[in-house]
């Protein structure tokens, strides 16, 4: 008997995805072929793979092929393409969708290389951007030009949070001629309905939660039918290709994610109310957190088990840069560096003022961002404990340096 994916829950799915149930036989997981040259046995096979995926390597083989097929299904989507990076996935699709003289709406909160990108290789291709504000709903109608091609949406935002309304913009999207193109990877394939939400293309960085151990970057572009065509017309013309040995941990990955990610938000949910807690935090930026900015739409587009370990912590204005650094350094669990989706645990401080024009004003207190790992939460919450000591033993240092020179 066949199983029929779209009946089983997520966690099922996900260890079921790209295999034929009872029908696989063999070893459980696909080949790890690595692949450039393929071989055919004479002239009318090699005319008869030309135009299709099995004449060369970069085409994809059997290893990358699982992946997406596995993905495909994990998310709903029609067709899947992957790409060496969460960027190229983004920068493949946005050129795909667009030509010169075009407008883009991109969304202020996006991920900063995406803006680097809009801002650099789009503008000298005269493809001009406006930001608009994440929270700006059925009003984005307003910004749309004649000539608007694609709608970027990222919900939540990069480092502030922000869930958008993503129903309400796709309408107005939609009605006006526009795709809408989304970097889902904070929701992960698995996060919400992505293409019920009104998404036509969602891209991930799967270096994130799909691959989940910090050891390859990949990119995924899951995309309806009716843009399948051209996405993979530029995919192909940009050589776009993926090791299969980078396939093969994505797709090892894929396969615990839903138990990993039930872990990061059990933590994660434990670790932003003690955040909450401390005097120094003015707001914790976690829309799962019921109270938390974002948390009405959060509640209403994601599914109800879903989160994922990664939030934000504004502190007090009058806490200090180094006040913060001191936090990140003393801590011995988190680690220090970017990215995230790992099992590990990281810190980071941030600016996003920097990389805004809407709104950049509101974001001037000194921030930080937690991604909450798999690590024994009890540990995690007493190593945040001992940085927060240092944070406040930092303000002593800073608030009475008269007092020290008169000891001294
Ligand atoms: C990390 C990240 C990317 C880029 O992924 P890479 O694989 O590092 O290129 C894109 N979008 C978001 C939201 C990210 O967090």
């Amino acid at each position: 008997m066949n199983i029929v994916e779209s009946e089983l829950q997520t966690a099922t799915r996900l260890t079921h995805a790209g295999r034929k149930g009872k029908a696989h036989h063999g070893p459980v997981n696909p080949a790890l072929v690595r692949a450039s040259t393929i071989l055919f046995p004479d002239v009318a096979a090699l005319k008869n793979a030309c135009g299709t995926r099995r004449a060369y390597g970069r085409h994809g083989n059997e290893t990358t092929q699982a992946l997406e097929q596995a993905l495909c299904a994990a998310e709903g989507a029609a067709a899947c393409m992957l790409t060496s990076s969460g960027l190229s996935a983004v920068t493949t699709t946005l050129l795909a969708l667009l030509q010169p003289g075009d407008h883009l709406l991109m969304v202020d909160t996006v991920y900063d290389p995406t803006r680097d990108f809009c801002d650099g290789l789009l503008q000298r291709m005269n493809i001009s951007t406006t930001y608009y504000d994440p929270l700006i709903g059925r009003d984005i109608t307003a910004l749309i030009q004649p000539n608007t091609r694609v709608v970027f949406v990222e919900s939540p935002g990069s480092l502030t949070f922000e869930v958008q309304d993503i129903p309400a913009i796709a309408a107005q999207a939609h009605a006006r001629g526009a795709v809408v193109v989304s970097d889902s990877t904070w929701a992960t394939p698995i996060g919400w309905n992505s293409f019920e939400l009104g998404i036509d293309v969602s891209i991930h960085a799967a270096t994130k939660y799909i691959v989940g151990h910090s050891d390859a970057l990949m990119g995924a572009i899951l995309t309806t039918a009716a843009l399948h065509d051209r996405i993979r017309s530029t995919y192909r013309q940009l050589g776009m290709s993926i090791g299969a040995d980078d396939a093969a941990l994505a797709l090892r990955g894929l396969r615990t994610m839903a138990a990993r990610l039930a872990v990061h938000r059990e933590s994660a949910k434990v670790v932003a109310l003690w955040l909450q807690q401390q005097p120094e935090v003015a707001e914790v930026l976690y829309p799962p957190l019921p109270g938390c900015a974002g948390h009405d739409l959060w509640k209403r587009d994601f599914k109800p088990d879903y989160a994922c370990g990664l939030m934000g912590a504004v502190f007090h204005a009058d806490i200090s840069e180094q006040q913060v650094a001191a936090l990140i350094d003393k801590t011995r669990l988190f680690g220090i560096g970017f990215s995230w989706g790992g099992f590990e645990s990281l810190m980071l401080p941030t600016s996003p003022a920097a990389y805004r024009t809407v709104n950049a004003d509101k974001w001037t207190a000194p921030m930080l961002r937690l991604h909450v790992g798999l690590e024994d939460v009890d540990d995690l919450l007493a190593d945040l404990a001992h940085g927060f000591d240092a944070l406040r033993k930092t303000v002593q240092v800073q608030h009475e340096p008269c007092l020290l020179k008169a000891v001294v």
